[in-house]
């Protein structure tokens, strides 16, 4: 099963991933932690994304495109991958669709996460992630159990990313509306596209994905 997870910066995308591969053992293919491990091992990919990541803009089709499709002939995405993050322009929609019928695999389900823009800024700015296990969490809306301690893995060392702030996420969503979401009606013409309320509590939108997922 292949899955999009469609949605603004902060919409919920990484948190609902991460929940479904939990779950059913899916992989979680987030092309922004693969950019950010490349500028992190200072890779030539790591050096050109590092400066656009930091302006909120989009890194190169071909260049997002030459990953996933590498990542997807691994052999952990043989039982289905989520993508979160990807495709981001409606060349990156185009160029998926051909490497998936090379590949022999279908898109399953397209889900848009809904928000309002006014809720993203404080998603985003209050989020953070266990340096160990990458699990994610927030200032107010998901906190672990006991504080500075992570519910998954017991790790006490937590990260933000550079790219987290007010400022940068003006651009983020600007690149979102003009560049994404165009995507939402080519999906709804191929008749993929499923909605969920991203305004909902974490746990509320991931039943209704469960949902529409069943
Ligand atoms: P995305 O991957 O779409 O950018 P994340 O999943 O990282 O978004 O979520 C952004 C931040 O908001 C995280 O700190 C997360 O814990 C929090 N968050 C995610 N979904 C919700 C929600 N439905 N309500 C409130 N906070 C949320
Ligand atoms: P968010 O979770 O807030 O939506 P991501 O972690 O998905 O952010 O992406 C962080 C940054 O990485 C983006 O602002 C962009 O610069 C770059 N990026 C990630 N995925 C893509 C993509 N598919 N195409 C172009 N740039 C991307
Ligand atoms: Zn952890």
């Amino acid at each position: 099963m292949i899955l999009i997870l469609l949605g603004a910066p902060g919409a919920g995308k990484g948190t609902q991933a991460q929940r479904l591969q939990d779950k059913h053992g899916l992989v979680q293919l987030s092309t922004g932690d693969m950019l950010r491990a490349a500028v992190a091992e200072g890779t030539e990919i790591g050096l050109k994304a590092k400066s656009v990541m930091d302006r909120g803009e989009l890194v190169s089709d071909d260049i997002m495109t030459g990953i996933i499709s590498a990542r997807l002939d691994q052999s952990d995405c043989k039982n289905g991958a989520i993508l979160d993050g990807f495709p981001r322009t409606e060349a990156q929609a185009e160029a998926l669709d051909s490497m998936l019928t090379e590949k022999n695999l279908s898109l399953d389900a397209v889900i848009e996460m809904k928000t309002d823009d006014e809720v993203l800024v404080e998603r985003v700015t209050g989020r953070y992630t266990c340096a160990n296990c990458g699990a994610g969490y927030h200032d107010s809306f998901l906190k672990p159990a006991k504080e500075g301690v992570c519910d998954k893995c017991g790790g006490t060392e937590f990260t933000r990313r550079s790219d987290d702030t007010a400022e940068t996420v003006k651009s983020r969503l600007q690149a979102y509306h003009n560049q994404t979401a165009p995507l939402l009606p080519y999906y709804r013409g191929k008749g993929i596209l499923k909605q969920v309320d991203g305004m909902a509590e974490i746990d509320e939108v991931t039943r209704q994905i469960e949902a529409l997922l069943n």
